[in-house]
């Protein structure tokens, strides 16, 4: 089992490098996405994880298809409550980003309660922008674009900023430390 390294560690500081398109498919690059739905499937309640969470300077990361869930059941939510009739619950798996990029970020912005699998068991609030858009390449080598709002555009924020070195810690308020025992919360 690949192991999610903690908040000391060097290569949680260090800029991560891009993936050379050429060598997505290769078997090297499908093996660190592999470890890193394996270290991410592991924490119960884990909705995403970057590369150098499990040691891998590169420029990727994996959104759980729990966070999508979780995503899907609040915009039916939202449906319900606007009076439309609920959509049907689509099937959903993780998505893997590599070389992303925030393309777009909303000017609203709001303080969110945040966490982290390398930065157990402290907690605090970040000023994230509400919604984000994201341009990746998939698994396959294929470049898409995914907006996101609330926590999908927490996430955005938060995995690229573990590719750029920094920890959610350095820019929050009111940190706390929250034992796990004590805990029904979301982390990545
Ligand atoms: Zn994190």
């Amino acid at each position: 089992m690949p192991k999610i390294v903690q908040k000391d560690d060097p290569v949680l500081h260090r800029h991560a490098r891009e993936v050379p398109p050429a060598d997505i498919l290769t078997p090297k690059i499908q093996r660190v996405i592999d470890d890193m739905r394996k270290a991410l499937v592991a924490e119960e309640d884990g909705v995403a994880i970057a590369a150098p969470q499990i040691g891998v300077p590169l420029r990727i990361f994996v959104v759980s298809k729990r966070a999508l869930e979780i995503e899907d059941e609040i915009a039916r939510e939202d449906a319900e409550d606007a009076g439309a009739p609920s959509a049907k619950r689509s099937a959903l798996h993780d998505l893997v980003f590599i070389n992303p990029e925030i393309t777009k970020l909303s000017k609203k912005q709001k303080w969110v309660p945040e966490g982290c699998l390398s930065v157990r068991w402290l907690y605090g609030k970040v000023l994230r922008a509400e919604k984000a858009t994201v341009r990746a390449y998939d698994e396959h080598g294929k470049i898409f674009t995914r907006g996101g709002s609330g926590l999908m555009a927490q996430i955005f924020q938060h995995e690229t900023d573990h590719l750029d070195g920094a920890l959610f810690i350095e820019k929050a308020r009111n940190i706390e430390e929250i034992p796990p025992e004590h805990l029904k919360k979301a982390r990545a």
